[in-house]
C-alpha cells in the first residue's frame, strides 16, 4: 500500500495517539477511516454487481467494467464475463486468474458479470491459530462475527501449509454454473504464502449473494491463485469488517430482464462453489 507523508499540529498527534492507544486501532487505519469519511467514500458498504440467481442461470455476460467496480471498492472477488475465470481485488488492483493458472492485472475495460467489492477497513484483527481444513477455518471465523445477520469483509495473510483452489474455465454457449464449473481447473500447493479476500453473505440474502463464506486466493508473487475449496495454515493474519449496508446494482441486459431468476439456487451454488463431489 502506497505510503502518505504529511504535517499536522502536535495537539492533533496527541489526540491521535490517545485514540489509538485507547482503542487499539492502528494510526493508519484511523487515518484512513477519517480520510475515507472526509472523502465521503463509502466505507462499510458491499456493492453487488448482479445476483447470485442469475449466474447459477448461467447469465456471464459483462455488465459493469472493471473500471466501474473500481469507484466501489478497493477489495472483492468475483468473475469476468463468459466465466473467463475468478477475479480478486487486493489495495485497489484487480486480478484476473484464468483456468490455465496464469494471473494477470484486469484491464480497467474488462467487463464483469457478477462480483462482490468494498473499500476495506478492518475493524478487527488478529492471529489465528492453526487450522487444518477449511471447515476449521470457517469455524474460526464465525466465531469472530458475533452476529448471523450482515455482511462481513475479510482478508487472511500468510503462509498456507495446504491449499486446494479452482479456477472457472471459459463457459461454453448456454451452460449453466453447475456445468460451466464442472470442467474448472483444479489446483494444489502447499507452503503457499499469499492473501485470502472473502465475504460472509447472511442466509437471508438467499438468490442474491452467496450465502456463507466465499474466499478468493493469490499468491505474494501475483503468480496464482483462485477460489479457494480447501486449506489448512498456522500463523495466519485476519483482518475482519462488518458490513451493515448493502447496495445492488441489477443489470439491464435483455438477458437478465428476461430470465426465470424465481428459483431456489441453494443446491446449485453448493455444488458450484464448494466443489463438486468435495
Ligand atoms: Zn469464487
Amino acid at each position: 500500500m502506497p505510503t502518505l507523508t504529511c504535517e499536522i499540529s502536535q495537539s492533533l498527534l496527541d489526540a491521535l495517539n490517545r485514540a489509538s492507544t485507547d482503542s487499539g486501532e492502528g494510526i493508519d487505519h484511523i487515518v484512513s477511516r477519517a480520510l475515507a469519511d472526509t472523502l465521503q467514500l463509502d466505507h462499510g458498504t458491499l456493492f453487488q454487481v448482479s445476483t447470485a440467481g442469475a449466474l447459477v442461470e448461467g447469465l456471464f455476460s459483462g455488465v459493469v467494467s472493471v473500471e466501474t467496480l473500481k469507484e466501489h471498492g478497493d477489495f472483492g472477488l468475483g468473475t469476468f464475463a463468459g466465466l473467463d475465470g475468478e477475479m480478486i481485488a487486493l489495495d485497489g488492483t484487480f486480478y484476473q486468474i484464468r483456468s490455465d493458472g496464469s494471473v494477470r492485472e484486469a484491464r480497467d475495460d474488462q467487463q464483469v458479470p457478477f462480483a462482490e467489492v468494498t473499500h476495506f477497513a478492518a475493524g478487527a484483527r488478529a492471529v489465528l491459530p492453526p487450522f487444518a481444513s477449511m471447515a476449521d477455518l470457517l469455524a474460526e471465523l464465525d466465531q469472530r462475527r458475533g452476529t448471523d445477520n450482515l455482511f462481513f469483509a475479510v482478508r487472511l495473510d500468510g503462509c498456507f501449509v495446504r491449499l486446494h483452489h479452482r479456477v472457472a474455465s471459459r463457459a461454453a454457449e448456454r451452460e449453466t454454473l453447475v456445468e460451466a464449473t464442472a470442467h474448472q481447473a483444479e489446483f494444489h500447493a502447499a507452503e503457499e504464502s499469499g492473501t485470502m479476500v472473502g465475504f460472509w453473505t447472511p442466509a437471508y440474502v438467499r438468490g442474491i449473494g452467496i450465502p456463507g463464506w466465499h474466499l478468493h486466493f493469490i499468491s505474494a508473487d501475483r503468480a496464482r491463485g483462485g477460489h479457494v475449496l480447501d486449506c489448512a495454515g498456522a500463523e495466519i493474519a485476519l483482518a475482519l469488517e462488518a458490513i451493515d449496508d448493502f447496495r445492488l446494482a441489477m443489470p439491464e441486459t435483455a438477458a437478465f430482464l428476461a430470465a426465470d431468476l424465481s428459483r431456489d439456487t441453494t443446491a446449485a451454488l453448493d455444488t458450484a462453489e464448494r466443489g463438486h463431489g468435495h
